[in-house]
């Protein structure tokens, strides 16, 4: 909860395994799982697959950098749907490309690195 990235379930198991050795993958997705079907936490579905959880759940759009795989939050002001579609509940806007630092690594290195 305290985490303000988007790490994914792998990211959070280290994570928890640093303050419970004994913690398994299982319980892991299990409570992610659970905190997201409870609105906890937001539950972000990759396009290329997988899935990053995020602590934020005011709307707000992320930007998926494919060259490194950082979700990072982007601000896009107050989203709307014409009021004929329904009754919106969530929004869901993924931006996808190159972050700057993996901009500023392609312009000082000079290739960008497929790190996934
Ligand atoms: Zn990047
Ligand atoms: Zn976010």
């Amino acid at each position: 909860m305290e985490s303000s990235d988007h790490p994914g379930a792998d990211t959070v198991y280290e994570r928890a395994r640093r303050v419970m050795p004994n913690i398994s993958l299982g319980t892991v997705y299990r409570n992610l799982k659970q905190l997201s079907e409870t609105g906890k936490i937001r539950e972000i579905r990759l396009s290329g697959g997988g899935n990053r959880y995020d602590k934020t759940l005011e709307v707000h759009a992320h930007f998926h950098c494919k060259a490194c795989g950082k979700v990072t939050d982007v601000e896009t002001g107050s989203v709307t749907a014409p009021a004929e579609t329904g009754k919106l509940e969530t929004v869901d806007i993924m931006f996808g490309g190159v972050c700057k630092d993996c901009l500023q690594t392609e312009k000082t290195v000079g290739r960008a690195e497929e790190k996934q």
